[in-house]
């Protein structure tokens, strides 16, 4: 693990005095025997973990007002604010982040029996990252359209998705399909390939 950390790039300092933060007699999010109401406090203090994070990167104008946190058995694996304008990486999103961080710190491409916490519904990029990686469970805060509200409209993507090829803002042709497809065959003949 001390080695796979040296490899996380983004702000490691901050996620390793966060790694082992978690509320006060916690056992675990979703521990069975832990009462209703514990369950809840856990995971309210990890949102405005996210919240807190979403309000320190807007701060620091690394970016959008938006803040994710990554928990597993109960303990912050890797947190993550918006850092699209401060990197100029559109994909810099607080969910991306946080999952990027999280991911290497565990050594995985996956995050099995791991808790998202964002402060703001997922836009449509950090819901297919989310699907990818499969946590076990997402909380969200702000909603989409609270989103919308302060002008980060992801809602028109979520509409983009519905809409025929043809008919999106960004054209998206077919082409080379035939050569293209060429690779999908080694792939499946690759004897030695990690599926996931
Ligand atoms: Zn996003």
């Amino acid at each position: 693990m001390r080695e796979k950390n040296t490899l996380c790039v983004s702000e490691s300092a901050l996620c390793l005095s966060l790694q082992f933060l978690s509320p006060a007699g916690a056992q675990g999010v979703g521990h069975k025997e832990q009462p209703m109401e514990e369950h809840i406090r856990q995971h309210e203090f990890f949102m405005r973990l996210a919240i807190e994070q979403a309000h320190r990167g807007m701060v620091n104008s690394e970016g959008g007002p938006f803040g994710a946190v990554v928990v597993k058995d109960g303990h912050v694996i890797a947190t993550g604010n918006n850092r699209v304008t401060s990197t100029n990486d559109p994909t810099a999103h607080a969910e991306i982040v946080a999952i990027r961080e999280a991911c290497c710190r565990l050594g995985s491409f996956q995050l099995e029996g791991c808790v998202l916490y964002t402060s703001c519904e997922p836009c449509p990029m950090c819901l297919g990252a989310i699907y990818w990686a499969r946590p076990a469970r997402v909380f969200f805060g702000c909603t989409r359209h609270d989103a919308a509200a302060i002008d980060f409209d992801d809602d028109f993507i979520y509409r983009e998705i519905a809409t025929p090829l043809h008919e999106r803002r960004i054209e998206m042709t077919p082409l080379l399909r035939e050569e293209a497809l060429a690779v999908f065959a080694a792939w499946r003949e690759k004897a030695d390939k990690t599926p996931y």
